[in-house]
């Protein structure tokens, strides 16, 4: 397999801030491959911007690249001099951004600012930097190219600004774009305009992009490959098919959970509570733990290293160890054996029901002899922790309400155990039986 263009390799970056050290960073891994989009996606805070300026070396005000590589083209550009770093980027890589407004000079033709990357990444000057700046406009979809390049920002239209912003980083022929939420302040319509030009010229050009974005529908139109970041940390990486049919991260579920989609309109959007912790936090476990629903104390006592979640997937969560899984499998043999014992344990829930029967008798002739039993209740196991609802559901007459009767013997179980709160409630009798159904309606 050829070496890939661009090899992240354990990319930290801290700030030392007012509050303290922010690690904004910490041992960022992935590569991009010639002519590939890699998409980061993410929360806003979660380290995405900062992975791209990282890259281009454009740090903070007292940021610094404490661990790791960036190699591109075989070129360490954490070990190369500013000056070098100059004519890398544009030349080697460029980037877009997001309000393209604030990113292009108010008091500077579209054409000089054009220009200007022509000049410096490929010596062009006069007639030959029009010609080539005419052709980039013409290239991002700007009509009227020759008359537009005499235009100042404010003459064009956001979507069209971000074109000129397309066309100024194409200018110096990068191998690698990096684009930030470029389309996140367009509308919709503009948005689609703008992927199809960044996709097309990419296919031309065979560049590499990598694509930051807070927007899975944008990934899913241009991105082969996604990695997923959360509080400085990648978290998820996997192919585009992979990551939409599979997410497997439970941060990444959630992303996917809080998307509008059609069959949801009349519904809630599901939201992930809380947010991303801040980032001078030293972290001693999971960084998601808190806002994560299958977090247990392992989570909080130890971060998670990789692990294989599928084809190409990777994912760093303790779900997904295959220790952790063994572990999780004998547990749930365990588990299928304990409700088979009658006996309920200690499990702290509020309600244990094992083996619940009721059984009515089918009675025949004067002397009602018993000739048979109805089952309407055979064998069922449930428990209820304090604070949740467990929804029983089936069609009428297959034995829910009986259950609830069963529960609080208003008929009598014909076997098992109930137990509210570590009492068997068989054992109750008078006012005790009274009292626990005042407490249990
Ligand atoms: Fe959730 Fe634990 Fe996985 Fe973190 S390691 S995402 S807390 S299950």
């Amino acid at each position: 397999m050829s070496a890939p263009l661009l090899a992240v390799e354990g990319l930290s970056l801290q700030i030392d801030s007012e509050n303290g050290i922010v690690r904004a960073l910490d041992q960022v891994s992935f590569s991009v491959a010639e002519g590939e989009t890699y998409a980061l996606v993410g929360e806003s805070g979660c380290g995405k911007s900062m992975t791209a300026l990282s890259l281009m070396r454009l740090l903070p005000p007292g940021g610094a690249i404490t661990r790791g590589n960036v190699i591109l083209d075989g070129r360490d550009l954490c070990r190369i001099s500013e000056a070098d770093m100059r004519r890398v980027r544009g030349a080697g890589m460029a980037m877009i951004f997001q309000e393209p407004g604030t990113s292009l000079n108010a008091v500077l033709t579209v054409g000089q600012q054009i220009g200007e990357v022509l000049a410096i990444h490929r010596g062009l000057r006069g007639k030959a930097a029009a010609q080539e700046a005419i052709s980039l406009l013409r290239q991002v979809g700007i009509p009227d190219p020759q008359r537009r390049l005499g235009e100042y920002p404010f003459q064009f239209s956001g979507g069209m600004k971000q074109r000129v912003m397309i066309a100024m980083a194409l200018a110096g022929e990068p191998r690698l774009l990096i684009a930030d939420e470029p389309t996140t302040a367009l509308d919709v319509t503009i948005q689609a305009q703008v992927l199809e030009v960044m996709s097309k010229l990419q296919r031309e050009r065979g560049m590499a992009m990598i694509l930051i974005t807070h927007d899975l529908g944008v990934v899913a139109r241009v991105a082969q490959r996604i990695g997923v970041m959360y509080a400085g940390h990648l978290i998820e990486e996997a192919p585009r098919e992979r990551f939409f049919a599979h997410p497997a991260h439970p941060y990444s579920r959630k992303l996917f959970a809080a998307l509008p989609e059609g069959h949801r309109e009349r519904g809630m959007l599901a939201t992930i509570p809380g947010s991303v912790p801040p980032l001078t936090t030293v972290f001693t476990g999971c960084r998601f733990a808190e806002r994560c629903d299958s977090a247990w104390q392992r989570c909080h006592g130890e971060p998670p290293a990789w692990h294989d979640a599928g084809p190409q997937q990777r994912v760093r969560c303790h779900l997904f160890d295959p220790d952790e899984t063994m572990q999780a499998a004998s547990d749930s043999e365990l588990a299928v054996h304990a409700a088979r014992d009658t006996s309920v344990g200690s499990s702290g829930n509020l309600l244990e029901v094992r083996d619940l029967k009721v059984h009515f008798p089918i009675t025949s002739g004067v002397f009602r002899r018993v000739v048979g039993q109805v089952r309407a209740v055979d064998g069922l196991d449930l428990e209820i922790a304090a604070g949740r609802t467990l929804a029983l559901v089936g069609e009428s007459g297959c034995g829910k309400t009986t259950v609830g009767k069963a529960i609080l013997r208003l008929i009598e179980p014909s076997g098992g155990v109930t137990r509210l709160d570590g009492e068997n409630v068989a054992s109750f009798a008078g006012a005790r039986l009274r009292a626990m159904r005042a407490s249990m309606q």
